[in-house]
Parts: C-alpha cells; sequence; structure tokens
C-alpha cells in the first residue's frame, strides 16, 4: 500500500511539493512541510493521508498537469485530509513500472504505454499483464514532435538517418515510441549518426548548442520545452509522415494522425502533420477509492480552473476524458464520481 501515514514514510522515492523544483533523480527523500497553519500535534481531521503524482521533466506538459492536479487537490485538505504531491520522473514508461511496484499512487502516461502495460505487450512483455492498472482520465494529445536544427536541413521523417537525433531517456514514453517508429521505418538506432538519451529537460539546449540535429519527444502543445528551442535557435518542426507511419497508425488503436496546430509557435503558420496519443492518468486498483475520487472531484468541479492552469489542456472535455485513451478498466473511484455526475 503506497499511501502512508503522515508518521510512518516508507515511500522509497523523494517527495516535492507541487510548488517546489523537482529533484529528478537526485534520490533525495523530503518529508512534505505541515501546513503553516496546521500544529505539529493536531492531525487533520481526515488523517494525513499522502498521494504523489509521477509526471516527466519539469519543462513538459505532465509535470504542469500534476501540479494543476494536485494544487486542486490540496486546496480542500483540511475536508478530506489528503495531501498530494508532485514527482517529476523519466516518464510514462518509468510512472507505470512504479505504480506496479507500488512506490507511487498516481502516474502521467501515453495511452499507447497505458495499452501495452495493460496487455503486458511491447517494453512490458517482460513482467507481463499489469492487471492492476486503473485509468482515471485522458488528458492531452501529445503529437509526436520532432524539433530540428534550422541548419540540419531536415524537412522529412527520412532526412533523420545519419544525422545526431535524441531518441529519449530510458523510461519514457518518448523513448518506448521512438523505437516503435525507428522498428517501423525498418531501421535501427545505429542508423542515427548518433542516438543521444538525454532528458527531455536537456534535449532544446543540446540542439541549439549544436550536440545534436533533432529531438523527437510527444509532448502536448503548446509547450516551453518545444518554444524555447524555436525562440532561442530558429528550431523547426519536422513532419512525420508517409508509409511507414500510415502503417504504425493502421494497425494500432492508440495512435491517431494528428496536426501539430499551426499558429503556436513563432515561424510556424501552418500546421504540422504527424501522429500521436493522448495523455493519461492512471493508478492502480491498491489505490482506495475514496481518494481516487476526490481526486477525479477535484479535478472536475473545478474544471474551468484546471482547463487555465496550462493551455494545453484548453480544449479538454469531460466526456472525451473519461473514454478516449483508455484501455485500462476505470477505477471504481473514478467511476463512483462520474455515475453521479451522470456521465455514464
Ligand atoms: N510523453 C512523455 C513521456 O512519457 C512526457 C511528456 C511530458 O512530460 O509532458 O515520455
Amino acid at each position: 500500500m503506497s499511501i502512508s501515514s503522515s508518521l510512518r514514510f516508507p515511500r522509497p522515492l523523494f517527495v516535492v511539493a507541487a510548488a517546489a523544483l523537482a529533484l529528478a533523480g537526485c534520490g533525495k527523500k523530503e518529508e512534505p512541510a505541515a501546513p503553516a497553519a496546521a500544529p505539529a500535534a493536531a492531525p487533520a481531521p481526515a488523517g494525513d493521508r499522502f498521494v504523489t503524482i509521477g509526471t516527466g521533466g519539469v519543462t513538459g506538459v505532465y509535470y504542469a498537469a500534476g501540479g494543476a492536479i494536485c494544487r486542486l487537490m490540496n486546496k480542500d485538505r483540511a475536508t478530506h485530509g489528503i495531501r498530494c504531491s508532485v514527482e517529476s520522473t523519466g516518464g510514462s514508461v518509468f510512472n507505470i513500472n512504479t505504480i506496479r511496484a507500488g512506490e507511487l499512487d498516481f502516474g502521467v502516461a501515453q495511452s499507447d504505454w497505458q495499452f501495452h502495460a495493460y496487455n503486458g505487450s511491447k517494453v512490458f512483455e517482460k513482467d507481463g499483464k499489469f492487471e492492476d492498472l486503473r485509468a482515471v482520465f485522458s488528458v492531452h494529445p501529445e503529437p509526436f514532435t520532432v524539433l530540428s536544427r534550422k541548419e540540419a536541413g531536415i524537412g522529412s521523417v527520412e532526412a533523420l538517418k545519419g544525422k545526431r537525433v535524441n531518441i529519449g531517456n530510458p523510461g519514457s514514453g518518448t523513448r518506448a515510441s521512438m523505437e516503435e517508429l525507428v522498428g517501423a521505418l525498418g531501421w535501427t538506432v545505429a542508423d542515427f549518426g548518433l542516438a543521444a538519451e538525454l532528458k527531455a529537460d536537456e534535449h532544446g539546449a543540446a540542439l541549439c548548442d549544436n550536440k545534436i540535429d533533432a529531438f523527437f519527444y510527444g509532448v502536448g502543445h503548446p509547450s516551453a520545452n518545444i518554444q524555447d528551442p524555436i525562440t532561442t535557435c530558429g528550431a523547426k518542426l519536422v513532419p512525420l509522415q508517409g508509409p511507414a507511419i500510415d502503417k504504425l497508425v493502421e494497425g494500432a488503436p492508440y495512435y491517431a494522425k494528428v496536426n501539430i496546430p499551426g499558429g503556436l509557435y513563432a515561424g510556424h503558420a501552418d500546421p504540422t502533420p504527424t501522429y500521436g496519443v493522448l495523455a493519461t492518468f492512471v493508478s492502480s486498483a491498491k489505490v482506495a477509492d475514496d481518494v481516487v475520487y476526490t481526486l477525479v472531484k477535484s479535478v472536475f468541479e473545478n474544471f474551468d480552473e484546471f482547463k487555465k492552469l496550462h493551455p494545453a489542456f484548453g480544449a479538454l472535455e469531460p466526456a472525451d476524458m473519461i473514454k478516449n485513451g483508455l484501455s485500462a478498466p476505470l477505477h471504481p473511484g473514478a467511476v463512483k464520481y462520474y455515475k453521479e455526475k451522470g456521465w455514464m
């Protein structure tokens, strides 16, 4: 059971407060600070429970999504007694594996990796089906995004061959999806001049410093992570299309052809065609129903505020979020709220 009491804090992962800067990978364990108004001897009425949400790099949209959810949940902490914190992590595959290990309560994960975790396929084949994986809702679309140095002259996916490309850190959904793409193209990572494994927080600077020619990233738009290298060094989005991608999308329920909308980034007035997945919010059947109920209620009772917390959430609709991109069963705590609202 990963929801720990305030007195017993066995979680092996470090925890950061939603507002604090993430210290990804440093292994430091921190207890969240007590709320300023609460005297040390008087625990919150419902009993000081903690939940942690695994996200991605601090410059990505998952970290913002986790932060937004925790902010809304913590607003009513005095009523429900659950304290939410967000953790910067390596991304989707790490989040799912860590939920499975009972060391995270919630995580954000690409819909393709939710599908494969539940079915025990692809990168999850070795560990078998994660039958306790539970869907909570889906969030923003994540078009697969290739950003290139303007001097590299990369106008298509085929032109990545022989180039220095960041394929993403192990544990990211980005990396796992990139390996699918490389396979569909009939390539291996050895076909790149360099296959870098940088974290998403590092790839923008590496691009502008001429350490790599392009990076691949599954991310919501608009995103500061994409905007920064465009502003700093005139980086260019590369369309992802052609027969290999047609075949990839055709055979997979979790992929769809999408555009990165035009007008979001300087120098990109027209849409960029690509394919992508949805970001989804997942948990485990082992997480208590009332905790999941409280989380979804916090999001949907404050939905206008939630949508304003990141521009990538602006177009979200509850009716889509409770069904699109979800392949694991919905958590019963979420179902309870969706039924109360008459959405199911
Ligand atoms: N989709 C990315 C991954 O799982 C993370 C994107 C983000 O952090 O916004 O690797």
